[in-house]
């Protein structure tokens, strides 16, 4: 079985350089495709020299996503949107993100957020890329930028989905697709929960989040921690997440395998394809 996640963050700085080894056991662990996000200028070169190098084993597609993350903007440069567009121009099968709007997050200035997310909403809409969204407690401007902005034609992705039931549908309308971390599988995660079982079949989508957004211990098989010792999330969860969701939606995990595959490929692209 191939298993596809739709949002991590391999880059991340507390994985203390052991990528090759969390994309060996990936690879055991029968992941085919990741979309990496980067969240910062800073960071963006560690995802472009992930996304070059040779895997061994070279099983799993890296797809490299560019964006400023809401919760960085402020480290921002004056050219900072050149380099992005410098950068989805240069690399075929590129994606954006991660990027959105966060009123959650303590002590975070909102201000600025709608303008770095609407020219990188623009930037993924001309190129019709796809753009990975993160969204905490601001759905209600999220779907009226969404609503009367330009939009990739191929659609977009709203990871970590925790907005309300009832907006699942007008945001599947204007072309959203939905992941599930296997964060929501924790006992109080019950109100997340129940809004995935409203998501359009062919709208789902599977993410680990890693680093963070872990399963529970006693769904983690890959128990992994930071150089203190602190838990992190490894990639090669991403089947565990695939479990949880199957349960969630009374539904063999083979069949669960194949429609999110579809989904996948349908927007983020097939790699055999070169658009
Ligand atoms: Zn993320």
């Amino acid at each position: 079985m191939k298993f596809y996640d739709a949002h991590n963050h391999l880059q991340d700085d507390r994985f203390n350089g052991r990528q090759s080894d969390l994309l060996r056991d990936c690879a055991t662990a029968g992941v085919a495709a990741m979309v990496v996000n980067g969240s910062c200028e800073a960071d963006w070169p560690h995802v472009l020299a992930l996304a070059g190098r040779a895997i061994e084993p070279a099983a799993i597609r890296i797809i490299p996503s560019f964006g400023y993350h809401p919760w960085y903007i402020h480290e921002r440069t004056e050219d900072w949107l050149e380099k992005l567009a410098l950068l989805l121009a240069a690399i075929s099968g590129v994606a954006v993100g991660e990027v959105g709007l966060d009123r959650w997050k303590p002590g975070l200035s909102y201000n600025g957020q709608e303008e770095v997310f609407i020219a990188q909403l623009r930037l993924a809409a001309e190129r019709n890329l796809p753009v990975s969204i993160h969204c905490l407690q601001a759905w209600g401007r999220m779907f009226e930028i969404l609503r009367t902005e330009p939009r990739p034609t191929r659609g977009f992705l709203l990871h970590s989905y925790g907005g309300p039931k009832e907006m699942v549908k007008p945001l599947a309308d204007l072309g959203a697709y939905f992941s599930l971390p296997g964060y929501y599988a924790h006992e109080r995660k019950e109100r997340q929960r129940e809004t995935f079982r409203h998501i359009p079949r062919e709208r789902l989508l599977i993410e680990t989040d890693a680093p963070d957004q872990s399963l529970p211990d006693a769904r983690n098989r890959f128990p992994f921690a930071d150089a203190t010792g602190k838990p992190l999330n490894h990639p090669a969860n991403l089947r565990g997440v695939y479990e949880f969701a199957a349960e969630l939606f009374e539904e063999p995990v083979a069949s669960l395998v194949v429609r999110v595959e579809e989904n996948f490929l349908r927007l983020f692209g097939n790699p055999v394809v070169r658009e």
